[in-house]
């Protein structure tokens, strides 16, 4: 999934080659994407205003009454390709652009393209209110540990609220708290000013490190960079920091990774097993 390092290197090459441009046809292959009170062909003629990331979602503004609202979700992919070459199976929405065509790919169908009223996202659901800028001069610890009062779920539950903040996804929440020495299954309630000070310098430092570190690599626009994550997806190998093997837990039906000496539970027990506990 897409999360905010990768969209933060997509987006600006997709507003590169879409603002200002006229979208001269709209060809609907999986239906099942689409959420548009009226039919697309509305967006035909209209010139792109504005590609902007708003969280998870990608706003994109057109003159006349509609905006576009992508939501990527698990596998969605952009591609600019010729008008006229072979569709792949996995096109969900293509975007004709005179000679050329926006293609939005999704082999899972998970993702949403949805149609707006000009700069109403109100329709959108878990759009808004965007989060707190991590990466914004107005994210302090004091901002911090405000919102973490009387939050009670997981921390990594927490993290994962794109309301509160804009916004990680379950591969840089498990590297924040991999960082910060903090389990994932800690409650926000019994972190103590310590922790949350140490979780804030870590989810500002893993967002900033892998935006970098993306924006040095330049993928191409449909490939996702994770090969520098510590934890994430990498179970049974050794912790980069103490060696001990990464394993993973379910997390509200999501897995999270971690290193069980790194970011012992509230009980200090590092080594036991997880898996199942909680369930
Ligand atoms: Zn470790």
């Amino acid at each position: 999934m897409p999360e905010r390092p990768d969209l933060e290197h997509q987006v600006p090459i997709v507003a590169r080659r879409l603002v200002g441009a006229t979208i001269t046809a709209v060809r609907v292959k999986k239906p099942v994407v689409l959420r548009a009170p009226v039919a697309t062909d509305v967006l035909v003629g209209r010139t792109v205003r504005d590609v902007r990331r708003m969280g998870h979602f990608i706003a994109v503004s057109l003159d006349g009454d509609w905006d576009m609202v992508i939501h990527l979700m698990l596998a969605g992919r952009f591609a600019f390709v010729r008008a006229g070459t072979k569709d792949s199976a996995d096109l969900a929405v293509a975007w004709g652009l005179g000679d050329d065509e926006l293609r939005y790919r999704d082999d899972v169908q998970m993702g949403k393209v949805y149609l707006v009223p000009s700069g109403d996202y109100t329709s959108v659901p878990g759009m808004l209110p965007v989060g707190v800028d991590v990466l914004g001069p107005g994210f302090t610890p004091a901002i911090l540990a405000g919102l973490a009062k009387k939050r009670r779920e997981q921390v990594k539950v927490f993290l994962k609220d794109k309301n509160t903040f804009d916004s990680f996804g379950n591969a840089y929440a498990d590297e924040t708290l991999w960082e910060a020495g903090i389990h994932p299954k800690a409650t926000v309630a019994s972190l103590t000013p310590e922790q949350l000070a140490r979780l804030h310098g870590a989810m500002v430092k893993v967002l900033r490190d892998a935006r970098d570190e993306i924006a040095r690599r330049d993928p191409p626009l449909d490939e996702k960079v994770r090969d520098f994550l510590a934890v994430r997806n990498r179970g049974g190998e050794p912790c980069p920091r103490c060696g001990t093997k990464i394993r993973s837990a379910g997390v509200h039906g999501h897995d999270a990774f971690f290193c069980p000496v790194c970011q012992p539970d509230e009980k200090g027990k590092g080594m036991v097993d997880w898996r199942g506990v909680g369930k």
